[in-house]
């Protein structure tokens, strides 16, 4: 199964980059998650709040809009950016980052807020997975960030598929 393949063979997530993604970047925001990277996005955050939290994190800053570039601490060197095209899906906008910056695919992470995933014995979600999932599934994982269940499904290995396919 595709999911086994990547996880055996993607990176510890130890030291690797954190990103803030600027208020029009939710969807790649989600996909560097799926990738192993903790990606910030909060909607409808403005530029200079973003910029502020990236510099006082050390997150690398990932936007499509041009003139925030021209900021001060952008330009200095304070905070790190990188400007992506406009025009590229997020899959796209996912594979520029990863080869911008020479990343590897990591361990999976909540694609709904970045959070770290743990394995759960099977046993323990009998009344929580819904029983499809439960009947079908092997492994499940919680989220330690926001205890969000997630189980390796059709919809996990459809994800797996997509980012097998931007593999270097
Ligand atoms: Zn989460």
């Amino acid at each position: 199964m595709g999911i086994i393949t990547t996880q055996a063979m993607a990176e510890p997530n130890n030291n690797l980059p954190k990103f803030n993604c600027d208020a029009m970047m939710g969807g790649l925001a989600r996909w560097l998650r799926a990738a192993g990277y903790d990606a910030e996005f909060e909607y409808g955050i403005d530029d200079r709040p973003l910029v502020a939290r990236a510099l006082a994190t050390g997150r690398i800053l990932l936007s499509c809009d041009g003139p925030m570039f021209e900021r001060n601490v952008i330009t200095s060197g304070r905070v790190h950016a990188l400007l992506i095209p406009r025009q590229l899906t997020k899959l796209q906008q996912l594979r520029f980052v990863m080869s911008e910056l020479d990343l590897p695919l990591a361990r999976p992470r909540c694609m709904a807020c970045g959070g770290e995933l743990d394995e759960v014995p099977k046993h323990t979600v009998a009344d929580e997975a819904p029983p499809l999932a439960f009947r079908n599934c092997r492994k499940f994982f919680r989220c330690r960030r926001c205890a969000k269940l997630l189980w390796h499904g059709t919809h996990w290995q459809k994800i797996t598929r997509r980012l097998d396919e931007i593999r270097p």
